[in-house]
């Protein structure tokens, strides 16, 4: 095996860097993957720009990580080497901190965050904290598997959590990254589903994915349309602009839910 692996780091804001770097053992605790595939988020950006703050450089990007174990670090029992694995954002909670102490550990105030206080996935090789890892069955490839490992636990937790039933209508805001799963979930978990977006473009696009509606909002009143069928139950809304989430509020059914987009508040339970 080669001591060394190729991996793009942010050097600089704005600067993309492909290097080479010396292969390492993992610390206790943790595991290293060799990586299979990795997702493209909207939030490496504030990577790749130098924005997020408390970010050093460099920094290699990308948590949405599929790989298989090749080291284990001391103390680690649950995990074998070969075993094919995901690593999200928040890749391990310090466990000491209140809302840790809460059991509330998607909302550690100091995780290890994939491509941000660690490096990512964006390389051949990565070190990750075993006790972030997610297991990854055998029916799901690794290109498929690893935009759920951010994109797909947002919107299905957003869903699953926002206290719907079977019927429902459910809104998806936006058919981007987040939203082409958002309808998927909502549609497979029985909702009435109806796809917001800009553009006669996107229009078979979200119903192949299973919308039952497509909303256009270049030529159409979302909120009329919305409010015309009921209203909402609940607004899925994944594209991330206060502007135009703000505006869909009035479609809501009393009590209803707007389950923002949301990559922090919503990967566990
Ligand atoms: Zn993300
Ligand atoms: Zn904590």
């Amino acid at each position: 095996m080669s001591s060394t692996y190729k991996a793009v780091e942010v050097s600089a804001p704005g600067v993309l860097r492909l290097v080479e770097r010396p292969v390492t053992e993992p610390g206790a605790g943790q595991v290293r993957l060799r990586v299979e595939a990795c997702g493209v988020c909207h939030s490496d950006a504030a990577t790749v720009t130098g924005t997020y703050k408390g970010l050093t450089l460099p920094r290699v990007p990308g948590h949405e990580v599929v790989g298989r174990i090749e080291a284990l670090g001391s103390g680690v029992s649950r995990w074998k080497i070969g075993q094919r694995v995901g690593v999200g954002l928040i890749a391990g909670e310090d466990g000491v901190c209140e809302p840790c102490r809460r059991g509330d550990m998607v909302n550690c105030e100091n995780p290890v965050m994939s491509g941000i206080t660690t490096d990512g996935g964006y390389a051949e090789v990565m070190i990750a904290e075993a006790r972030g890892l997610a297991s990854i069955p055998d029916e799901l490839s690794s290109a498929e598997a690893a935009p759920l490992l951010c994109a797909g636990i947002t919107t299905y937790n957003a869903l699953r959590n926002a206290g719907l039933r079977g019927g429902d209508l459910v809104a998806v805001q936006g058919i981007g990254g987040l939203g082409h799963l958002g309808i998927q979930f909502a549609r497979h978990m029985g909702f009435h589903t109806v796809a917001i977006g800009r553009g006669s473009d996107k229009e078979k696009l979200a119903k192949d994915l299973g919308a039952h509606v497509y909303i256009d909002t270049a030529v159409d009143d979302a909120v009329a349309l919305l409010q015309r069928m009921g209203g909402a139950r609940a607004v899925l809304a994944t594209a991330p602009s206060g502007d135009s989430m703000g505006r869909l509020c009035p479609v809501l059914q009393s009590a209803g839910n707007s389950s923002w987009w949301a990559c922090r508040r919503t990967r566990s339970t």
